[in-house]
């Protein structure tokens, strides 16, 4: 009998965190990578929450709490909610949980059997087919090509929902390639979804406060409040505030689906860390000036990534709305040789090629469901950007 349940033989290890492991054992080797594989800011977390946990230890805020978020966090986010999205979630409507990742994975398992699809469009955060997987259910990828903007249509969505459909994910701006969705856009996909009441969707918003050029950020129960009773729209502080190691992420749903997760969250993890919460309490409710700030910067380092990769012949990279990441399509390289004689024949073999030779970590588009593209973050510091680049180039101008 295998000690392995055949439900994790269907799941693979997160390939991100697999190549951040594989750069930092490079670095401890004393090769200088330069890391770009990774998705957290760079940014710290602001002092006036850092402050707020100093507090909350000092207060003897370290005990249990409610399970699924204390009374202050959730009237914070379902203040959150109504102040910079116009949904009404009272804190029955609302769930904290370990990480955006956790309150995903609650939800899909709270509400999947076999058999179940869930429509997870592609290129995708890694996470959710895996989660899907894990959860029970099948994942229905549709390719959503580069030539729509990566993003879902409401034809390619009609085609991809099916009476076993339970769930559509949404993520916008979105992990890998920062395609955001308009109002507009979302507004056709929710005409799709009406004809379909059975489908509930998920949408991940964790990237709602990093966008550029103006960009404006849309999500889609308060584009289509038909859709508010079967949405979960989730968030969380990871991205936007430089939280990622503080393990806060928060959803606003519908009170069944709310008191599900609720239940799973109490025999699997119990509250997320108490300080953590107090941490998050003060970033939702404090002053957001330093967002401003940080997407100036990020939007710098956009658009001298943009301007490198348009220099490299072979490479060919669209613009982002929001996140934090470019997504580059290296069709133009693929069959070329490497200095040693192998061929590129893939992504996979372009990004190995890059950590060999140019010391450069990057994330292969195999990972995200669209190939052949490569995903890197610029939440880097601009100095280490601009060697990337300088790195990548050469590296492109040696394949023969
Ligand atoms: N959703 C997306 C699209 C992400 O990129 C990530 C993190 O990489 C998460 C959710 C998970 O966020 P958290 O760190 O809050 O678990």
């Amino acid at each position: 009998m295998s000690l392995l349940s055949s439900k994790l033989k269907a799941v693979r290890p997160s390939p991100t965190i697999a190549i951040t492991r594989t750069a930092a054992e490079l670095r401890r080797q004393g090769k200088d990578i330069i890391g770009l594989s990774q998705g957290e800011p760079d940014f710290d977390t602001p002092d006036h929450i850092k402050a707020a946990a100093k507090a909350a230890i000092d207060k003897g805020a370290t005990k249990y709490t409610d399970v699924d978020g204390t009374p202050e966090l959730k009237a914070a986010v379902a203040a959150k909610f109504r102040r910079e999205n116009g949904l009404n979630y009272d804190a029955s409507m609302v769930s904290v949980g370990t990480g955006g990742k956790q309150v995903i994975y609650n939800a899909l398992c709270a509400t999947l059997d076999a058999g179940d699809e869930v429509v997870v469009p592609a290129p995708y955060w890694v996470s959710y087919p895996d989660m899907v997987r894990l959860a029970g259910g099948t994942p229905v990828i549709p390719l959503c090509l580069e030539a729509s903007g990566f993003k879902l249509t409401p034809a390619i969505l009609r085609a991809a929902l099916s009476q076993r459909t339970k769930w559509l994910i949404l993520n916008s701006p979105s992990n890998p390639t920062g395609a955001g969705y308009s109002a507009a856009e979302l507004k056709g996909l929710a005409e799709v979804l009406l004809d379909f009441p059975a489908v509930h969707v998920l949408t991940d918003d964790m990237y709602e406060h990093l966008r550029y050029d103006g960009w404006q950020f849309a999500t889609i129960a308060a584009v289509e409040p038909r859709l508010f009773s079967r949405t979960l729209t989730v968030n969380g502080v990871s991205k936007s505030y430089a939280m990622t190691g503080w393990r806060i992420g928060f959803a606003g749903g519908p009170s069944e689906l709310i008191k599900a997760m609720a239940t799973l969250q109490s025999q699997s993890t119990t509250n997320p860390s108490s300080v953590s919460q107090a941490a998050a309490v003060a970033a939702l409710t404090g002053p957001l000036d330093f967002l401003a700030e940080r997407n100036a910067v990020f939007q710098t380092r956009r658009d001298l990534c943009l301007e490198a990769f348009s220099r490299i012949e072979g490479l060919s990279c669209a613009t982002p709305e929001g996140a934090f990441y470019l997504y580059p399509s290296c069709a133009g390289l693929i069959g070329r040789k490497r200095p040693d004689g192998r061929v590129i024949a893939n992504d996979a073999d372009f990004v190995d090629y890059l950590l060999s030779d140019a010391n450069v970590a990057a994330v292969p588009g195999v990972a995200f469901g669209l190939e052949p593209y490569f995903r890197i973050s610029f939440a880097t510091g601009t100095d280490r950007l601009h060697a990337a680049c300088a790195r990548i180039a050469a590296a492109c101008a040696a394949l023969k």
